[in-house]
């Protein structure tokens, strides 16, 4: 995996304090979910009440509207939060699988606190 470091701390230092769930869609969409990856359900922290997660949640935890294979339980349905409708798949977010998408995000949220 290339080193996104340097890239990911420019950039969160350009747009500091925004909060890492508004910096992620701006984003330009370049790349399909990857089905069943899931990463960014449980790496970032969603500020807003949602079913499920009347205050929220933290980073790093599974979303509870996330299905055992990973899939979104309120996809498509107005109670899924504003930010997961506006979260585009993105190669610098995504990475090439989970768990890069997953060390990406943990980045970027821990750059953007
Ligand atoms: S991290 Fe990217 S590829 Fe994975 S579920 Fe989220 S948008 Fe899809
Ligand atoms: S509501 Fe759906 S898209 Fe949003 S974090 Fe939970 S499982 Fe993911």
């Amino acid at each position: 995996m290339t080193n996104l470091t340097p890239f990911l701390k420019y950039l969160a230092e350009l747009h500091k304090p925004v909060k890492l769930s508004r910096f992620i869609t701006w984003g330009v969409e370049n790349m399909e979910c990857r089905l069943h990856c899931g990463a960014c359900c449980i790496a970032p922290s969603i500020s807003s009440s949602f079913p499920l997660h009347p205050n929220g949640k933290e980073a790093g935890e599974r979303c509870k509207n996330l299905t055992d294979d990973n899939l979104c339980k309120l996809f498509g349905k107005p109670e899924r939060p504003k930010v997961c409708h506006d979260f585009k798949a993105t190669e610098w977010v995504c990475g090439s699988t989970a768990i890069e998408a997953i060390a990406i995000l943990n980045e970027l949220e821990t750059l953007t606190r």
